[in-house]
């Protein structure tokens, strides 16, 4: 019998912040850090040591200690000390598509300053993997990967292909117990031994030949004995081979012949904690991370590389915003299974990197709206399709309003002028700060005269911004005036023409592009009608009637849409689990419908339903105590010439221990889901595999949107989703997750996950007592694009208005790409950059209208040239550098 080699992988786990803050953490991490280094330096026995796949350890060590960069760089350069190849190890499915890119891209930017990282895309924790990973690790350059969670019961050896659905392929090397499955070990020989049968025996039906020992857990710091205790257990026996060493080192000796091949996602909990119910707690935090994203991916960076000159390109503002951005999605925080002071970070990161995003892109529309040659309101599109749609703006109010708009209000001309005394001049001046009153009124010129009588000012108002109004100069010429006739009486005139805000409808604007507004005539104008029973808002593309009695809606005949289920929720942070003895408040003690808006361009009702929930779950009973009254605000909308139906909840919640979902009935009952992910939209069927430690509930998180039995649902920050009521095999509703509120970060005894998954900490923040809820989607039936569906809802027109003067023509486009979905538009070193991906199942070609460019890997090398357009397989993911145009 040949001897087992046992190859130990000294690491840490490091989450950067869970049920203790960033900064409690880090002075742990800065004690392992200094110990380790030292102890690699003096000991070459301790051959290696594993800072867990993300970089972000190592700056956030360097930001205590800068002065040991060098002593980090040469242990690095040695293959002493891994590093990378991630920025932070993140969650998958809670982060876009992008910023799993950009994670990765950091990981091996930052990890070059030090030599290089680790060949291995190390997925140790993680709450199941996206479909498409393979494939971002293959176009990155690595052929291997570490799992744990997530893997299905169809793998029964330590190691797998993992294939994406565009057949990328890696190895996956699988840890059937996890990555601490080689922790404290024991520094006496003999004990390191017998540890080493047990750990053995524990796996062995999985082993395909090495045992990888997996030497660190959470937090753990590096234990000194190592090089020693190995070398007396080698010379102790000959059943094992031990080894200090690396992942790399580890897998080079891999193969992948005769490996089982998985496909797509893995979400399975069959061997280890799936913890699904992280899509679902403390909800107000994936709502602020897709919007952050969207600002930044769908806003900022596109507008800023295709309305600034490209060395007016704001590289380090869009860095510094997307380094919170992936510091959020690490697993711990985007999931928001943490203390509050823990979640609070998060929320303040997206704030900032969504502020510095917002900031940049209204800047890079001021230049376009700059750029324009004629005066007027004009409609930008920042998606790539050519798209109309509504847009709402204030236009001048001469004449009657033409029956294709809407008006939603009137201002007529401020009063013609006011006496003031100097004192209240002074205070009114005071408190203009620039030429903007509000965000329709602007100040273009300001004309002063001295009279006999006093100083009279006037004011001329527009509804645009006007550049270079010397409003501080002004303000400095009437104090000096003032000044010199304190007594005088100051008159003031404002010009202001009478406006309109209006909604309207504009035809197809380019995309990438612009048009000047003109409104377009309804095909299909919007009508309110109403009886003692519903109120109906049609257009003859969408029929919706709203009952009166129930509060909820039918949507072309199918009644029952909008039902609002409350449960109790026994569970935790991790995972949904129902009280022993749940009820359910499904019917409203009382409903208000009343219409806002009656078209033609746009119809709102607002649904009030009142009712009265639980307050908690009482821990002995296991039932759901107290009450309370709570009012539910629905907002339904309908658009001419539109057939979606826009839904908006909201509410302040007033209990805990509950999950509350929307119930919309399929018109067609489903046997599965299509849900968008990275990338790429996932299949999804009835049921999760599960295990007696983990129910397999199967809820699941959509990213955009999520599609069964002829119905899509777009929807604002990724939403926890499941198909229900299932009778014969197929579902027949889909419920959205509203709110899910625990107060514990992790629970003992839970009905569907008896073991804890983290500390069991009372956390009253994922309660959300007392939070504003407010959740936007849309629906759509039989609808056949819903990325279309998803930037109609979540990336809409914009419309600026300009004073012309410029040289941009009253339309046209900056960029068109045909053929496949745009990941991101920005700019690399100055070079323009687009990532694109197929989420199909057909070859598609992309095209680039008169362009041309290269085609590189994610790590920016080139892989072949093209001319306006090239080839793209099967959910395939390309990045295309462009020449200027
Ligand atoms: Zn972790």
């Amino acid at each position: 019998m040949t001897a087992r080699r046992i190859s130990i992988v000294p690491h840490t786990h490091w989450d950067r912040e869970w049920y203790k803050s960033y900064q409690e953490f880090r002075l742990n991490l800065v004690d392992l850090v200094d110990a380790l280094l030292p102890l690699l330096e003096r000991d070459a026995s301790y051959a290696h040591f594993m800072l867990d796949g993300q970089m972000a350890v190592v700056d956030d060590y360097l930001e205590v200690r800068p002065e040991n960069e060098e002593r980090l760089r040469g242990l690095a350069a040695a293959g002493r000390l891994s590093m990378g190849p991630w920025y932070i190890l993140l969650d998958e499915f809670l982060a876009s598509g992008e910023t799993i890119v950009r994670d990765l891209q950091m990981g091996i930017v930052r990890g070059a300053a030090f030599g290089g990282v680790m060949e291995v895309g190390y997925l140790p924790d993680m709450f199941g993997h996206i479909a498409q990973m393979p494939q971002i690790l293959r176009q990155a350059g690595f052929a291997h990967t570490v799992v744990w969670r997530g893997v299905p019961s169809s793998v029964t050896k330590n190691a797998f292909v993992w294939e994406s659905p565009d057949g990328s392929a890696v190895r996956a090397e699988y840890l059937p117990v996890g990555y601490g499955n080689g922790s404290a070990l024991p520094g006496d020989a003999k004990a390191l031994v017998r540890r080493t049968q047990d750990n053995v025996a524990e796996i062995e039906e999985f082993l395909l030949g090495d045992l990888l020992c997996m030497n660190g857990s959470d937090h753990l710091m590096p234990q000194p004995h190592l090089g020693r205790v190995v070398a007396e257990a080698n010379d102790l026996q000959e059943d094992f081979v031990f080894e200090v060493t690396s992942l790399s080192r580890y897998l080079a000796r891999t193969t992948t012949d005769g490996l089982t091949r998985v496909q797509g996602e893995l979400r399975s909990g069959f061997r280890s904690n799936m913890l699904m119910g992280v899509t679902s707690n403390r909800v107000d935090v994936k709502r602020r991370g897709a919007q952050a994203e969207r600002e930044l991916e769908r806003r900022a960076e596109p507008l800023s590389t295709l309305f600034l000159p490209a060395d007016a390109y704001p590289e380090r503002l869009l860095d510094l915003a997307w380094r919170e951005i992936v510091r959020n999605a690490a697993h711990d925080s985007i999931c928001a299974c943490s203390v509050d002071d823990v979640v609070d970070a998060v929320l303040h990161r997206y704030a900032e990197a969504r502020d510095i995003a917002a900031g940049l892109a209204e800047r890079a529309v001021k230049a376009f709206t700059r750029s324009l040659a004629t005066a007027g309101p004009s409609v930008l599109n920042p998606a790539r399709r050519a798209r109309g749609g509504v847009v709402e703006l204030v236009v001048p109010a001469d004449g009657p309003a033409p029956d294709n708009v809407q008006v939603l209000s009137e201002r007529h001309g401020l009063p013609g002028a006011m006496v003031l005394d100097a004192n209240t001049v002074r205070t009114v001046l005071g408190m203009l700060q620039g030429p903007k009153i509000s965000d329709d009124a602007w100040v273009h010129e300001v004309r002063i005269e001295d009279t006999d009588e006093g100083i009279d000012i006037t004011l001329d108002i527009g509804t645009e911004e006007k550049p270079d109004v010397p409003v501080a100069a002004v303000k400095q010429d009437v104090y000096t005036r003032l000044g010199a006739r304190p007594d005088a009486v100051v008159r003031v005139a404002m010009e202001q023409p009478s406006t309109r805000r209006i909604l309207a409808r504009v035809a197809e604007v380019p995309g990438y592009g612009w048009r000047a507004f003109e409104a377009a005539a309804l095909g299909h104008p919007v009508a309110v009608t109403e009886d003692d029973h519903a109120v109906v808002l049609a257009n003859g593309r969408v029929r919706v009637e709203v009952d009166r009695v129930a509060g909820t809606f039918s949507l072309e005949g199918v009644p029952g849409f909008g039902r609002l289920v409350d449960g109790g929720d026994l569970g935790d942070s991790y995972n949904y689990s129902p009280p022993g003895q749940d009820s359910f408040v499904d019917t409203p003690d009382a409903v208000v419908v009343r219409v806002d808006e009656r078209g033609p361009v746009r119809a709102r009702v607002r649904v009030t339903a009142t009712y009265t929930w639980p307050d908690h779950v009482d821990g002995s009973s296991q039932s759901r105590v107290g009450a309370h009254q709570v009012d539910v605000d629905t907002d339904l909308e309908i658009r001419a010439d539109d057939s979606v139906v826009r839904v908006t909840t909201s509410f302040v919640n007033p209990s805990g221990d509950h999950r509350l979902r929307v119930h919309l009935p399929l018109p067609r009952p489903a046997t599965e889901s299509h849900a968008e992910s990275a990338f790429a939209v996932v299949s999804r069927g009835l049921t999760a595999e599960g295990r007696p430690d983990e129910y397999g509930l199967p809820t699941a998180p959509a990213h955009r949107f999520v599609t069964a039995g002829r119905l899509t649902v777009a929807h604002q920050g990724v939403t926890e989703y499941e198909l229900i009521d299932v009778e014969q095999g197929a579902a027949r509703t889909l419920a959205l997750t509203v709110v899910r509120a625990t107060g514990m970060l992790s629970r003992l005894g839970m009905a569907y996950r008896p073991f804890p998954a983290g500390p069991l900490t009372p956390v009253e923040g994922l309660q959300m007592r007392g939070s504003p809820v407010r959740f936007a989607y849309a629906l759509a039936l039989d609808c056949d694009d819903p990325y279309r569906l998803a930037d109609d809802v979540l990336l809409p027109l914009e419309v600026v208005a300009s004073l012309g003067g410029g040289t941009r023509p009253a339309a046209g486009s900056e960029l068109t790409v045909d053929g496949a979905e745009v990941s991101a538009v920005h700019r690399v070193s100055g070079v323009l950059e687009v990532r694109v991906f197929n989420p199909t199942a057909q070859p598609t070609r992309v095209t680039f209208p008169g362009r041309d460019g290269w085609l590189v890997d994610l790590r920016g090398c080139p892989l072949e040239p093209f001319e306006g357009s090239f080839e793209l397989r099967a959910f395939g993911i390309a990045t295309a550098r462009l020449r200027d145009g």
